[in-house]
């Protein structure tokens, strides 16, 4: 077989439906988040101002967050030394598990090297592990979560997306004896939306089913204690399985899960994903910790990125630009065609320095399209007018609707 010749062919499927991924080659500036230096193809370089990131409160420059990762880098050095199990474990794991236990109210936490090996990990192990379980499952789960549970060969339904109501069918159309565990997130971050928790645990403990949420998109951002929307609404102590990320609003890398004392040794000792890799540089843990201690304290930020969340709807309905309406700090801007998406995202990278990736399929479907703005803290009343006003004139050019005000 020439094997170049398939890559290079199934590439080029890619191109011709608008969806061959360019990565934009950033270089982040500490101290000038959201400013980044673009080095494009040719070698030169361009000033933008990122309006995509997942840092959603800028803390990957925090100099509390800095400052704990250069003293962990002088005392630790550089990589952890090997697997949790063998030589790998250091103190600032331990001490940001404890951390992390506490910020979900939960008796343990367990990290992992991301949130995608975290789900996959995790999911993997419980549903591949406790005998006859069926796994039910929110249709727009993120990819790690559906990853994990197909890899563990577990029973599943997919049940509507947010639909306490379809849970329950489902639940019911089962056997009453079989153990059950439902999986879903908080925060979507593709359209913004908030899962109905409550409701959506009141149909699980009916049937007396294992909880897991993934809580990826809000911890640091939503909760008095940036717990997660979980947090906010009082309802963590009715989950078992709380995941989450130290990748976007903790603004470092790494990821995790929290529950009992008795699961998470259970994951910890079973899960192939946890045990067979080598643990995250202590200067990560220590900075991620610091992160959180910040986070669990300081509302500043918090307050911060609601308010500019706000200011940027705000701008996008007076130009009546549309954009998915949602309780989130997501700002998806749905442009519904691929290669008007990626137009769009091109000019206004290339003529007005706004980097915003376009999303499209197979992250999102097909006709839906979608400029995903995140505002952060750091974004000026100034960017946020340069932004409008672009999409504005863009609009303009691609005669793309309005929505009337
Ligand atoms: C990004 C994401 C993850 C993965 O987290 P990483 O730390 O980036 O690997 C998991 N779940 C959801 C919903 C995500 O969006």
């Amino acid at each position: 077989m020439d094997f170049d010749r398939f890559f290079e062919g199934e590439l080029a499927k890619l191109h011709q439906a608008g969806n061959y991924r360019v990565f934009a080659d950033l270089e982040r500036h500490r101290g000038g988040f959201p400013r980044a230096t673009r080095h494009r193809a040719d070698g030169t370089t361009q000033d933008v101002t990122v309006w995509c990131s997942n840092d959603y409160l800028g803390m990957g420059q925090n100099p509390k967050v800095l400052a704990a990762m250069r003293e962990t880098l002088d005392l630790s050095g550089a990589g952890a030394g090997g697997t949790r199990n063998i030589s790998g474990t250091n103190h600032y794991h331990v001490l940001l598990e404890n951390e992390l236990a506490d910020l979900h109210g939960k008796e343990a936490a367990l990290l992992f090297s991301s949130g995608y090996v975290s789900n996959w990990a995790a999911l993997g192990t419980l549903a591949a592990k406790i005998p006859g379980i069926i796994v039910y499952s929110d249709a727009k789960n993120h990819a790690s979560m559906i990853e994990g549970i197909r890899h563990s060969r577990a029973e599943k339904r997919l049940f509507k997306h947010n639909s306490p109501e379809d849970l329950a069918r489902l639940m019911a159309a089962d056997d009453p004896k079989a153990p059950k565990l439902v999986a879903f997130e908080s925060v979507y971050s593709m359209d913004g939306d908030i899962a109905p928790i409550k409701e959506i645990l009141d149909v699980a403990e009916a049937f007396g089913a294992l909880t897991y949420i993934d809580e990826v998109h809000a911890v640091g951002m939503y909760g008095p204690r940036g717990g997660g929307v979980a947090e906010r609404e009082g309802l963590m102590h009715r989950i078992d399985v709380i995941e989450g990320t130290l990748g976007k609003a903790f603004g470092v890398m790494g990821g995790y899960i929290t529950g009992s004392a008795a699961l998470v040794d259970f994951v910890r000792s079973y899960a192939s994903g946890f045990i067979f890799t080598t643990a995250i540089p202590p200067a990560l843990a220590a900075g991620a910790r610091a992160s959180i201690i910040h986070l669990k304290e300081s509302r500043d930020e918090r307050r911060l990125h609601q308010e500019n969340v706000a200011k940027v709807r705000a701008g996008l309905d007076r130009r009546g630009i549309p954009h998915m309406p949602n309780p989130s700090h997501i700002v998806p801007v749905r442009v519904g065609d691929a290669a008007k998406c990626k137009w769009i995202s091109d000019i206004l990278l290339d003529n007005y320095g706004i980097y915003v990736q376009p999303i499209n399929y197979p992250t999102v479907p097909v006709k839906t399209e979608r400029l995903r703005i995140t505002p952060t803290p750091l974004h000026t009343d100034e960017d946020i007018k340069h932004l409008v006003e672009g999409l504005s004139d863009l609009w303009s050019q691609c005669a793309l609707a309005r929505a009337v005000a």
